[in-house]
């Protein structure tokens, strides 16, 4: 792993991209990074998720003169939501520097983006369509172009964009670094790499083997309002001894955290936003059992080193299945068994599914045990735990206590008591969590690009979907977007034979070979 501050960037950028909350250049930007910064032209290949806007995005930035007012760089990408997610990246990474950029793509009024344009942005994000409409309208002046960027390549494949693309190579400058990054290089997409790049490196990142092997998987189902109540009944339940729970925001993370510190779990947060001195001091508290539960994002949650996780919950279902396996396999290592339990919002069953392909492993429904059943399920912990304590029988001076207390109150007053006080009871303090927008709507492209080992199918997507099929006028047979039928008339495997479940820990395995996998396939 290389350190960005090996890489030979230029401080404003360091700056930047340290403002991000990078520190290790992921495999591509370390495979990238250099070759594109040395003015070569650059294939990469790697799966989603994998950092590639960065990687291309760095060297792009570097390369820029912010005293030259032109266009110096073009990125065209398939989508406007991609066009936006990588905009919004290449403004963190250029935020030091002060890079000019605009992003153009269908859908925004184009007076406005002509208008913007005079402004003289240094760096144009945009899509095939909208590109070559500012071209013929010569509104975009691509004379000065020095480096050409194409983005998710493949997928501008599947889209139907080659011609679009061959016409706007063919409208920027020979003389001009070309950078193209994609998940995978189908044949049409190589000919444009030999037809519009110069003795291209190509560097390709193998995906990772993705074995979750000794976790067991769960999923709930829950609307956003009730996932906090859920989670609490489970922790209850579980009692875990050392547990990460992932948020999808900052702002998740922050007030996950708090919820939970109020409801008297020893939980803390940790993200991006928190100072290294911070970060480091919450890591070492989990690490020392001071607290057990560690809230996180992913990004904070990358790359640390911390053993002995045995749960993982996803509070909000992650992005894409790179992100999910990165998270679950926080636990279930070194030889040990994990449970990692995902929480699915009706909207956002689509994104399980995809999680599931990747994994090539269903997941278990977990029913959310109700109140008392958590109730129930603490209280056989404390009665184990008095049990076990007992068979020790190293009780020494606490027996003669014991015997004093007896000669007070009633023997089975005492025991009750005893088990109350290890008990968490039902904890009704108001908390407040605001509102995560569910994923957006998967679309699946029937054309099918297919051929996409281990990713499923998916790509690119953390904050597309819906709109890109749409937008592209293809049909596309939605997969995500409506609700899986919620088990009614038995068409789920409710496990355990339709009994509620209150220990996940306990009798999960039993119920993976109970699971049937044909009625998940249904829609
Ligand atoms: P891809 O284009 O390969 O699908 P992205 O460039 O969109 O991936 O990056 C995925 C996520 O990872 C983004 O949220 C990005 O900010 C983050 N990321 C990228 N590089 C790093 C890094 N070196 N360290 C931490 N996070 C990173
Ligand atoms: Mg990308």
């Amino acid at each position: 792993m290389t350190n960005f501050s090996e890489l030979n960037i230029s401080a404003s950028t360091l700056k930047s991209v340290q403002r991000m909350g990078f520190e290790e250049a992921t495999p591509i930007q370390e495979g990238t990074i250099t070759h594109a910064m040395g003015g070569r032209d650059v294939i990469g290949q790697a799966q989603t998720g994998t950092g590639k806007t960065a990687a291309f995005g760095i060297p792009m930035i570097e390369k820029i003169d912010t005293k030259n007012p032109n266009i110096q760089a073009l990125i065209i990408a398939p989508t406007r939501e991609l066009a936006i997610q990588v905009s919004e990246e290449l403004y963190k990474l250029g935020y030091d520097k002060k890079v000019r950029l605009l992003s153009v793509y269908g859908g925004q009024e184009i007076g406005r983006q002509i208008r913007a344009l005079k402004n003289k942005p240094q760096v144009i994000v945009g899509t095939p369509g909208r590109i070559l409409d500012h071209i013929n309208r010569r509104t975009l002046k691509l004379d000065q172009v020095q480096t050409l960027i194409l983005d998710e390549a493949d997928e501008m494949l599947n889209m139907g964009f080659i011609e679009d693309i061959n016409t706007i190579l063919e409208s920027v400058p020979a003389e001009r670094q070309t950078l193209l990054f994609s998940a995978t290089m189908p044949g049409p997409i190589r000919k444009i790499a030999e037809r519009f790049m110069k003795d291209p490196v190509e560097v390709k990142i193998k995906s990772k083997e993705m074995t979750v092997e000794n976790i067991e998987q769960f999923y709930v189902k829950a609307t956003d309002r009730e996932k906090f109540d859920v989670l609490s009944r489970i922790l209850n339940v579980h009692q875990p001894e050392l547990a990460i729970i992932f948020g999808r925001t900052k702002r998740r993370v922050d007030e996950l955290a708090h919820a939970l510190s109020i409801r008297g779990y020893l939980a803390e947060g940790i993200h991006g936003d928190l100072s290294q001195a911070k970060r480091m001091s919450v890591l070492k508290q989990f690490k020392s059992n001071k607290i057990d539960i560690l809230v996180a994002t992913d990004v904070a949650a990358r790359g640390l080193d911390i053993s002995g996780v045995t749960h993982v919950y996803n509070f909000d279902i992650p992005q894409d299945p790179e992100s999910y396996v990165h998270r679950i396999g926080r636990t279930g290592r070194a030889g040990k068994s994990g449970i990692a339990v995902t929480f699915v919002t009706p909207r956002e069953m689509g994104y399980l599914r995809i999680v599931e392909d990747t994994t090539k492993k269903r997941m278990t429904v977990l029913l959310p045990p109700s109140s008392d059943e958590a109730l129930v399920g603490q209280q056989r912990v404390a009665i184990d735990t008095l049990s076990e304590i007992v068979n020790k029988n190293d009780l020494g001076d606490y027996r003669t206590l014991a015997a004093e207390m007896l000669g007070k109150f009633e023997a089975v007053d005492v025991i009750a008591a005893a088990l109350k006080s290890m008990t968490k009871e039902p904890d009704d303090t108001p908390i407040s969590l605001s509102e995560e927008r569910p994923l957006p709507a998967r679309r699946e492209r029937s054309g099918g690009g297919g051929g996409r080992s281990g990713g499923g199918g998916y790509k690119g997507n953390r904050s597309s979907g819906g709109g890109r099929s749409s937008s592209a006028g293809r049909g596309g047979s939605d997969r995500g977007g409506a609700p899986r039928s919620s088990g009614g008339g038995g068409s789920r495997p409710s496990s355990s034979g339709g009994a509620r479940r209150s220990s996940g820990p306990r009798d999960g395995s039993t119920q993976r070979s109970t699971r049937t996998r044909s009625t998940r396939s249904e829609n």
